[in-house]
């Protein structure tokens, strides 16, 4: 009988984040399994405290006059969450958060909630969407994907795939069939979407084939809600869920496949504690249940394609748009002769005809502003010239309150020059530019013209995004301005232009996937012009034209992009070639924090086995909340010895701690490059 539980105490901090035994009482031996709740008498004054049972034990590893009783249970769990608790550890170790925090994350707190039937979900997301499409059948690439991936399957083959298919080359008809085929089987699928990618056609395609069997769970479900999706998986009432990267979760129990759509997206990456990535936790949990992975994407990250060709993950391609239409026309305008010909407006004189011709036609036009890295890059308007960190090869990012310029990676700073150094133009400046003064600008430029405007301000509102793109969609009107977010996925008939403002703003973020992210946002950005019968039309304005990541994207040359790009991360030691570690050390006294800092570099340093340190220098926030914080980096080939450096850099800040206040942090391969 199992009468001893280890025990992981409700605390995020490091020092109490490992199992502590109890003892459970007679009357709760049937109810305690891994995974259950309870309530504990933990610490000095015996204060009760919860926490999760982590594993059951017979014997117990200390001896029993010194244990406590477990006081009562608050939530009771059964063999399912088992596994969770195996990926909660696996998520601990792999991207360095405390235990605690990685079991929340995968065994989230019940909330009563009535259980609502999903359909009524989804049938507010597709209402008054014209059904423009009419039964499918696969092209021959598409064929040839599917008959490749049920054989495999059927013959017990488990992989990662990765799926290079263009814009619009039919990938989401794809992912129905392989999901069909394993729910034939009688398991169950995940298909991940990125946090705001899911279009009404996807829903109502999966809805037609799945019916009440599939539950569609956006980020903005009540935490009730999302519990009761989850109970429906437990039972088996639903085959397939269809969410962001926390539809991980969802306690099937038996998972078959696991499609993780537009893989390249960052929003896959979580930002907060326990920092994972979607697609490496996919893998793990496909592998626990014996399914597969499939990645997806018309520009796959660097790293999976990389991955791909070193024969890690099967190479699947759909080469040509399913609906027949062309891939769409890309101009590159030349922002620097705008200038010069006297044009300050954040049209180009290309843009602005297009514009007038599109709306004139009857037809409609997207313009798209990158917003990523909007803060702090500074670049010459007249030249294109980015300053760039001497020693790093990024481009340096301005300081706010110093006015200084610094480098994110290795803590170089220098001042803010008054003029360019390359071509002496004062016009050296950060690119000010939001979606509104657009929207304005549209409205002088063609008066009487209907616009809608997305970004983060306009989509605060519950299924405001949706409502804004359901009402262009139906073409109540003629321009829609946006952010990245309005590149995703959406498939509009009746866009035959898509103007990009400025290019290169993505470029200046100082961030080594800087390259990365400009090709891609671009790629699918072309890739929404022209969906429908008829030609679609791109113009690309920009500052750096020659820059690779735009000449590439212009014409869709994704090989040709990745080339330069992995030469590019070889030479500058980035992921997928190297391994990074990022360190932060945080403490109410700056010399203190520093000197910490420089220790454990310096202990890095000794036992480096082939890394490399970078830093310290300080980290993108300087200071918070009065704890002064520096970072630095540990560059190696292998995942393994970052590990190592971590644990050896704990147990030397657990001995020499002479402060509380002293903290530290990792992050692997951070995104952005300067997490903390
Ligand atoms: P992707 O996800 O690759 O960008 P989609 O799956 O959205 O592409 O498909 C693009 C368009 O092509 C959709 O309108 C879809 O209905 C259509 N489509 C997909 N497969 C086929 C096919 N075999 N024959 C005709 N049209 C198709
Ligand atoms: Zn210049
Ligand atoms: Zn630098």
């Amino acid at each position: 009988m199992m009468r001893y539980a280890n025990v992981i105490v409700d605390i995020s901090h490091e020092a109490v984040d490992r199992p502590f035994t109890y003892i459970i009482p007679d009357e709760l031996v049937m109810r305690c399994h891994p995974g259950t709740r309870v309530k504990i008498p933990f610490g000095k004054g015996n204060s009760s405290r919860l926490g999760y049972i982590l594993e059951l034990k017979d014997h117990p590893d200390v001896p029993v006059v010194k244990l406590k009783e477990i006081q009562e249970i608050v939530l009771s769990q059964d063999a399912t969450e088992s596994r969770l608790i195996e990926l909660a550890y696996y998520i601990k170790e792999q991207f360095g958060s405390t235990m605690i925090d990685a079991l929340k994350l995968v065994l989230p707190a019940k909330k009563e909630y009535r259980v609502r039937k999903s359909a009524v979900n989804a049938q507010t997301l597709t209402e008054n969407i014209e059904d423009t499409y009419s039964e499918i059948i696969l092209n021959d690439e598409q064929r040839a994907v599917v008959d490749d991936f049920t054989d495999e399957y059927d013959r017990g083959v488990r992989n990662t795939y990765l799926l290079f298919g263009i814009t619009g080359s039919g990938k989401t008809e794809v992912y129905i069939e392989l999901i069909r085929h394993v729910v034939e089987s009688g398991r169950q699928a995940i298909m991940l979407i990125p946090e705001i990618g899911l279009t009404y056609q996807t829903v109502r395609r999966f809805k037609r084939y799945f019916g009440d069997r599939v539950a569609i769970m956006n980020s903005k479900l009540a935490a009730g809600e999302r519990y009761a999706y989850y109970e429906q998986a437990k039972k088996r009432e639903i085959d397939v869920i269809i969410g962001p990267r926390s539809a991980l979760f969802t306690p099937f129990p038996d998972i078959g496949m696991i499609i993780m759509d537009e893989e390249h997206e960052g929003t896959y990456k979580s930002e907060t504690m326990p920092r994972y990535h979607a697609r490496d936790v996919a893998i793990k949990l496909a592998s626990m249940h014996g399914g597969s992975v499939l990645l997806g994407s018309a520009t796959p990250s660097v790293e999976s394609y990389y991955h791909a060709l070193a024969g890690d993950y099967k190479l699947y391609r759909l080469t040509h748009r399913a609906t027949g239409a062309k891939l769409p026309e890309v101009e590159i305008v030349d922002l620097r002769a705008e200038l010069k010909a006297g044009n300050r407006t954040m049209f180009s004189q290309r843009l602005q005809a297009l514009l007038e011709e599109t709306v004139g036609n009857g037809q409609q036009a997207m313009l798209f502003i990158n917003r990523r890295g909007y803060a702090g890059f500074i670049s010459c308007r007249a030249c294109g010239k980015v300053i760039k960190c001497p020693h790093c090869d990024v481009s340096l990012s301005e300081h706010r309150s110093t006015g200084t310029l610094v480098c994110h990676y290795c803590g170089y700073e220098t001042e803010k020059p008054k003029v360019c150094p390359e071509c002496g133009s004062k016009y050296i400046m950060s690119f000010k530019a939001g979606t509104e003064q657009i929207e304005e600008g549209v409205k002088k430029m063609l008066p009487g013209v209907r616009t809608l405007r997305m970004d983060g301000d306009t989509t605060g509102r519950k299924d405001s995004a949706g409502a804004i793109l359901a009402a262009f969609g139906r073409h109540e009107a003629d321009v829609l301005i946006g952010t990245q977010m309005i590149v995703k996925g959406h498939d509009f008939p009746g866009v035959t232009l898509v103007g990009v403002l400025a290019a290169d703003i993505g470029l200046g973020s100082g961030d080594y996937r800087a390259g990365e992210r400009t090709f891609e946002l671009l790629t699918q950005a072309a890739g929404r012009a022209g969906r429908g019968d008829m030609a679609g039309r791109v113009v690309i304005q920009t500052y750096q034209p020659e820059h690779y990541g735009i000449v590439h994207a212009a014409v869709q040359d994704y090989e040709g992009f990745y080339e330069e790009e992995i030469a590019y991360r070889d030479i500058g030691g980035y992921p997928p070639i190297k391994k990074i570690m990022a360190v932060l050390i945080s403490d109410k006294d700056n010399d203190r924090a520093y000197l910490c800092a420089m220790n454990l570099a310096g202990l890095c340093q000794a036992n480096n086995r082939g890394s490399q340190i970078i830093g310290p220098g300080k980290a993108g926030i300087g200071r918070i909340n009065d704890n002064y914080r520096y970072v630095f980096y540990i560059k190696c080939d292998e995942r393994k010895i970052l590990t190592e450096l971590k644990d050896i850099m704990e147990e030397w800040i657990e001995k020499n701690r002479d402060s509380d206040a002293i903290a530290s942090k990792v992050a692997f391969d951070p995104e952005p490059m300067n997490p903390f």
